[in-house]
């Protein structure tokens, strides 16, 4: 049988449609097309199917239909290339020979799946269709093949349902309520619990509604109903849960999805048959333990729905979870006991901690998926130490099996275990880490409330896909159904929200929006705070503890230490930065901002003093008192960093930002000034800028205001050689020049400091050294870096002021980002993760050219995109020698730092 689809759905493209382009994957049989290393063409799902069929693994036959054919399709009027059809046709022919099956047969009918699958895991973003080639005809062969009736028309209700709602649109409710009517006539409470009539009638029903709905029938013809789902799971790339999900992570939205089209097998055929998911370790905590939910007589989606509660596969975790059901373990032991074997041989394959989904067909085990696990950070260290230590992987591996970014969990406050708290509930730990916020019970209310600047934690009974925004707005999720596998749990450890799922005890009441938890209740507004962790639940906040990198993670800490090549240095100018940077491991500090330092009360007023300054004395007297401040600043900074180099910059906003904006403000500075108010005025009027960003700032204030140049070198001098005489500390300053263009500007401001040291070294009578450079914030400085690079001895590149220079985009109103993001012409924010194309490029000029005129320069970044590990791994490709960020982003800096090392030197 062959296709009887219209032509209009293909289109010859010409040379990208030429005879022999490749456009489907096959796996099954003895034949397999793909491997685990394709997955950017065959999406992860496709590439883990091929690869696991290569080794001889028990998964049905099937093929994938690459990710270009999704891009094909969106790009060409939603057509598919010509050679499409024959290619799927014959793929089809290929299962039907390996199943002894024949699809739209009425006798023996070949049933498949079709499946999204992207690059990466986008769990239950994107659509998927079970039992697809039923109709009135195939399903009585089912039944009579089978010899069992419940199990073909429950299969048949299960796909008019989902092909109904995910192809015809039809609101999966109405389906919903259909089948929640003929439970309350049947006078049972579970779908297993249904009859076989009592199924017909709801097929029968499920075909009215469709009628109803869409003034057309249900299709019978297997072919039809095979490329609409083709074509809804492609779309599925593009719904607004699959383009937020992407939004949220990061993933840029022209990679599209692949298609699998696998041979059907069931797990609802009776007592025999189950289907569940199951984790190779504990993907919260990390132990290796098998970890994973099933259900007896249920098919796929049921799992990770919700509508039936599963039990866990293994016998000590059911003991844990003090759960009554018997664990699969008990169940089916010699299912279990293969399916343990799969487990260790997956993960020694794969060499990562594994997700994989499985069928029970009659006794037979099927593996229907595998992933690399979703895991919460702390789950990450823990196993990545433990593969290293039981030689699954090499460290170099381990370390690889971190994301960076997820280390950021590890460094945010737990609740303190001596702390007086309010116990409420116990649920299960979803997802680690603590969060407290007041609770919401809805994914608007919850992003309406974090938009007013309020911590939210979102309590459902269970999440669905459509909650992923809510989710991301809420610093934490409580859930009242649901296992560790549910939606909440794998999307929260995935995106580091701690999580409590399947507290039983929480009652929600939606029409009073309140909450009922035993014999508490909770009105709107009241703070909950949840321990993610152990899965407990407090009243009112709780107090937390800082955390600390000890135990596995400072060793896998060290691992990476051993690693890299890149040093990591901090962004910090106050001593409880400098001092958290030196905690978390920082080697130096690569930028003091020192208009930082200008701040706080007593401050202000000495820098607004020097500012509107009349008289050459006047000027001096405040000049003195901001030295004196100056000096203690950086004593106290050199002294925490012990030796490691500290890199200042010389003040680099406008004069105008220390200037007050308030009248009450102008008056009090009048008072302690002694100015007239009308003068005030004048001078702040004087200093206004058009466009500050652009204007009298970096080292043209340091050229304009000489005075303050000099004050800032005296004060970086004199604190190194006082260290020295009180420590025995040999601080070596590296004093940094911002938003430079040219050498001339470099060379004018080297006298002064050079004058300065001069002096300061006679007052004190001892020698010092120091590094002189400059940030590269402007294109210009990139092309003319050979020319710094006389003066210069580091580049620190400014990539907050670069990238807004190269883009001419203001990096403080940049509100059109999310419209851009939306239009795919950002796939990332630039400010976040450098912009390799554009400024990356002119980075690696102003690098080449450097070089060239003074091999010896230093190299590193200091902007915020110094703390990014996509950036990062570009720090290392191009031969920079360190990256500075802020204090909490120096563990994932320092990870970051030897992933791409191990990366570089892989290729
Ligand atoms: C930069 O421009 O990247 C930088 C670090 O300086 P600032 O953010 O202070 O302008
Ligand atoms: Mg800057």
């Amino acid at each position: 049988m062959t296709s009887k689809l219209s032509n209009n759905l293909f289109i010859n493209s010409g040379f990208c449609d030429t005879q022999d382009k490749k456009y489907i994957y096959f796996f099954g049989g003895k034949r397999v097309e793909g491997n685990a290393q394709m997955k950017a063409l065959l999406g992860g799902k496709g590439a883990g199917l091929a690869e696991m069929s290569s080794i001889s693994l028990p998964v049905p036959p099937g093929f994938t239909i690459t990710t270009e054919v999704c891009s094909f399709y969106n790009e060409n009027g939603f057509k598919y290339p010509e050679n499409l059809k024959a290619q799927v046709e014959s793929a089809m022919e290929e299962i039907e020979k390996i199943q002894c099956k024949k699809f739209g047969d009425e006798k023996n009918p070949l049933l498949v799946a079709v499946r999204s699958g992207a690059r990466v895991s986008m769990p239950g973003m994107m659509d998927t269709i079970l039992n697809l080639g039923l109709n009135d005809n195939t399903v009585e062969g089912l039944a009579q093949k089978t010899n069992n009736k419940r199990f073909a028309y429950d299969s048949y209700r299960r796909f008019i349902q989902m092909y109904g709602s995910i192809v015809m649109h039809i609101s999966m409710q109405k389906f919903e309520q259909i089948l929640s009517y003929q439970k309350s006539l049947a006078r049972v409470t579970e779908d297993t619990n249904l009859t076989a009539n009592d199924l017909k009638e709801i097929i029968e029903k499920y075909k009215i509604l469709i009628r109803e709905e869409k003034k057309e029938d249900f299709p019978q013809d297997p072919w039809t109903q095979l490329w609409n789902a083709i074509t809804s799971v492609f779309g599925s790339w593009n719904n607004e849960r699959a383009i937020t999900y992407r939004n949220i992570n990061d993933i840029p939205h022209s990679w599209g999805t692949a298609v699998n089209i696998v041979s059907m097998v069931f797990g609802n055929m009776g007592e025999t048959s189950a289907t569940g998911v199951a984790f190779t370790r504990n993907p919260s905590t990390g132990e290796k333990l098998f970890f994973g939910e099933y259900l007896v007589n249920a098919q796929g989606e049921d799992v990770v729905a919700g509508i039936r509660t599963p039990q866990p596969i293994s016998l000590i975790e059911r003991k844990k979870q003090n759960c009554t059901s018997l664990s699969m373990e008990e169940v089916m032991p010699e299912i279990y006991e293969e399916l343990n074997k799969i487990r260790f041989l997956m993960e020694n394959h794969f060499k990562d901690m594994q997700d994989i989904e499985f069928t029970i067909e009659n006794g037979k085990l099927f593996i229907l998926q595998q992933r690399s696990g979703k895991r919460s950070a702390k789950a990450a260290v823990k196993i990545a130490y433990d593969m290293f230590n039981e030689g699954i992987v090499s460290k170099e591996q381990a370390l690889l099996l971190i994301n960076p970014s997820s280390i950021n969990q590890l460094l945010h406050p737990s609740i303190d275990p001596k702390a007086p708290k309010k116990f409420l509930t116990k649920g299960l730990p979803g997802s680690p880490g603590a969060a407290s916020g007041i609770f919401v019970l809805s994914a608007e209310e919850a992003i309406k409330e974090a938009s007013k600047g309020k911590d939210v934690i979102l309590v459902r009974e269970e999440t669905s896909p459509d909650d992923i925004h809510g989710m991301h707005a809420a610093q934490g999720i409580l859930t009242s159904r649901g296992g560790m596998t549910s939606h909440a749990a794998v999307v929260c450890r995935g995106m580091g929200r701690p999580c409590i799922c399947g507290a039983g005890d929480v009652v929600i009441d939606h029409i009073n929006k309140s909450l009922k938890i035993n014999d508490i209740e909770l009105k709107s507004g009241e703070v909950i705070r949840i321990d993610g962790d152990l899965g407990e639940v407090f009243l009112g906040k709780v107090k937390t503890i800082e955390p600390e990198v000890t135990g596995e993670f400072g060793i896998i800490m060290e691992w990476a230490d051993e690693i890299r090549r890149l040093k990591v240095r901090t962004n910090a100018e106050t001593p409880l930065d400098a001092t958290q940077g030196r905690k978390f491991g920082c080697e130096g500090i690569g930028l003091a901002r020192t208009e930082h330092m200008f701040f706080g009360p007593k401050r202000t007023i000495a820098v607004r003093k020097m500012i509107i300054a009349e008289t050459h004395e006047d000027k001096k007297k405040a000049i003195e008192e901001i030295l004196e401040y100056q000096i203690e600043d950086f004593i106290e900074i050199y002294k925490i960093m012990k030796g490691y180099p500290v890199t200042i910059r010389l003040l680099d906003p406008p004069l105008h930002e220390f200037l007050p904006k308030e009248k009450y403000e102008i008056i009090e500075l009048a008072k302690v000034t002694g100015v007239s108010i009308d003068l005030i005025e004048k001078r702040i009027n004087s200093l206004r800028e058009l466009n500050p960003m652009l204007g009298n700032r970096g080292c043209r204030l340091g050229i304009s205001r000489p005075e303050i140049t000099e004050m800032q070198a005296r004060a970086i001098f004199t604190a190194a050689i006082r260290v020295k005489k009180e420590c025995g500390e040999t601080v070596i300053p590296e004093i940094m020049i911002p938003l430079a263009f040219s050498k001339k500007e470099l060379d004018i401001l080297k006298i002064i400091v050079e004058q300065v040291k001069k002096e300061v070294e006679e007052t004190e009578g001892c020698k010092i050294d120091y590094l002189y450079g400059t940030m590269i914030e402007l294109p210009r400085a990139c092309i003319v870096s050979n020319e710094l690079a006389l003066t210069a001895e580091f580049f620190s590149f400014g990539t907050n002021d670069l990238t807004q220079t190269t883009y001419g985009i203001s990096r403080d109103d940049f509100t059109f980002y999310e419209c851009y993001r939306a239009t795919g012409i950002f796939d990332c924010d630039p400010f976040a993760t450098i912009d390799i194309n554009g400024v990356g490029e002119l980075m690696k000029i102003a690098c080449e050219r450097g070089i060239k005129s003074n091999p010896e320069i230093k190299l590193g970044i200091c902007g915020e995109q110094g703390g990014d590990p996509n950036s990062i791994k570009f720090a290392e490709e191009l031969g920079l020698d360190y990256i500075s960020c802020s204090p909490y982003r120096i563990p994932i800096a320092r990870l970051a730092a030897a992933q791409a090392f191990i990366l570089k030197n892989k290729k």
